[in-house]
C-alpha cells in the first residue's frame, strides 16, 4: 500500500504513520518528493484493512500497489533514482558509458585498454576478474589478482571500477576493489547472492536473465532493495530467442518499459546483446534513443587475442567513433554524454 502525504503535512504526521505501521509489523519505506511524501507499507498488507489510514492527519490518499514488486516501482517513488558514484551521476541527464574488456587478462593489456578509453571520456572501467563461463574448461578469470589490476588503473587514471561478483563468499573481497558490483545474467535469480548485495553499500548493476521476463527481472531488483540497498541499476543485455545470427536479441522495448515501471536507472549492454562488434554501435544509438541512462560496452585493443568475447569487442577507434555518434543521439533526445 502507498500512503501519500500532501504538501501541508507535518513531520509528526509522518512519524505517527511510521510508528503505526511498525506496530503492525510492517516496514515503512519513505520517499520524499518535491511536493509530496510517499510512505510505502512493506509486508503483509492485509493487516492494513483494519486501519483507517485515510483518516490519519496529513494523509492525502491511499493507493494499493497492484504489482508484485513494490520498492522498485514508480508508484512508490515517482522521481528518478540518481546514483552518485564518485562525482558521476547514473540516472540523471548525463548518459554514462562503462567500457573495457570482458575479462581482466593481464596487467599490461588492461592498462593498454584503459589508456585507449581515456580519449573517449570514459569514467567507468569494466572488466571481469571472476568470469561465468559456459565451459568449465574456459578461462575463469584471475580472481583477486585481476581485481588488483583493476584497482591499479583506478589509482593511476581515476576511473571507477565495474566488476562482477559471482559468489556470496567473495563479497568482501570484490567490494574491496569495486566501485560498482555487477550481477551477471546467469545469477539474476541467485537469490542468496541478491540478498548479499542488498546488504552492501555499493551500487549494483543487475543484468537481466537470459530468459527472464520483465516482472522476474524487477522481482530480482526488489530482492536487493528489500535488504536496504537502494542503489540498483538495471541492465538490459539481450534475451534468448530463436534467432541465431546474433548472440541474443536486444529487447529495446524493455528500456522505455522499465523506465515507466520503475524509478531505477536503466542501462544497456549492446555487446552481449548482439555478440558481434559490427552491430554494437547501431544498437547503442537505438538504446540511447529509447531512453537508456548508460551503456556497458566491451572494448579490447586486440579483439583477436581476447581471452573471452573477442568477436563482440570493439577496437578503441571504433569505440571512439561510436561514442561520438551516440553523443549526437543523446543531444537529440535532450541528454548529454
Ligand atoms: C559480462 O559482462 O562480461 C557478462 C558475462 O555478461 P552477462 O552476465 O550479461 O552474460
Ligand atoms: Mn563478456
Amino acid at each position: 500500500m502507498i500512503i501519500v502525504l500532501g504538501p501541508d503535512h507535518q513531520e509528526e504526521d509522518l512519524q505517527r504513520i511510521i510508528r503505526r505501521l511498525e506496530d503492525l509489523g510492517l516496514r515503512a519505506h519513505i520517499s520524499k518528493g518535491e511536493h509530496r511524501t510517499i510512505v510505502g507499507a512493506i509486508g503483509d498488507e492485509r493487516i492494513l484493512n483494519e486501519l483507517p489510514v485515510e483518516s490519519f492527519p496529513g494523509v492525502e490518499s491511499v493507493l494499493p500497489i497492484l504489482k508484485p514488486y513494490k520498492l522498485v516501482s514508480r508508484e512508490m517513488k515517482p522521481d528518478d533514482t540518481v546514483i552518485q558514484v564518485n562525482g558521476s551521476a547514473i540516472g540523471g541527464p548525463q548518459i554514462q558509458v562503462m567500457a573495457g574488456p570482458c575479462a581482466v587478462e593481464s596487467r599490461e593489456v588492461l592498462e593498454e585498454i584503459a589508456d585507449a578509453l581515456v580519449p573517449s571520456g570514459v569514467h567507468f572501467l569494466r572488466g571481469g576478474a571472476f568470469k561465468p563461463r559456459t565451459s568449465p574448461y574456459a578461462f575463469q578469470g584471475w580472481g583477486e589478482k585481476g581485481l588488483k589490476y583493476l584497482a591499479a588503473v583506478r589509482e593511476r587514471l581515476g576511473m571507477m571500477i565495474v566488476t562482477e561478483l559471482m559468489d556470496p563468499r567473495d563479497t568482501v573481497l570484490v567490494c574491496k576493489y569495486a566501485d560498482i558490483i555487477q550481477i551477471g545474467t546467469r545469477n539474476m535469480q541467485n537469490f542468496r547472492l541478491l540478498t548479499e548485495v542488498g546488504n552492501i553499500d555499493k551500487p549494483v548493476i543487475l543484468k537481466r536473465g537470459l530468459c527472464a521476463t520483465i516482472k522476474e527481472f524487477l522481482m530480482s531488483a526488489e530482492y536487493i532493495m528489500a535488504q536496504g540497498n537502494e542503489k540498483v541499476i538495471l541492465c538490459e543485455r539481450g534475451i534468448r530467442t530463436f534467432e541465431t545470427e546474433t548472440r541474443n536479441t536486444l529487447d529495446i522495448s524493455a528500456v522505455p518499459l522499465l523506465k515507466k515501471l520503475t524509478h531505477l536507472p536503466v542501462i544497456v549492454d549492446p555487446s552481449h546483446a548482439v555478440g558481434r562488434a559490427d552491430l554494437v554501435s547501431a544498437v547503442s544509438k537505438a538504446a540511447i534513443a529509447a531512453g537508456a541512462d548508460g551503456l556497458l560496452v566491451e572494448v579490447h585493443v586486440r579483439p583477436e587475442e581476447a581471452m573471452s568475447d573477442g568477436p563482440q569487442s570493439l577496437r578503441p577507434a571504433a569505440f571512439k567513433t561510436m561514442v561520438e555518434e551516440c553523443r549526437r543521439v543523446a543531444e537529440a533526445v535532450g541528454r548529454s554524454m
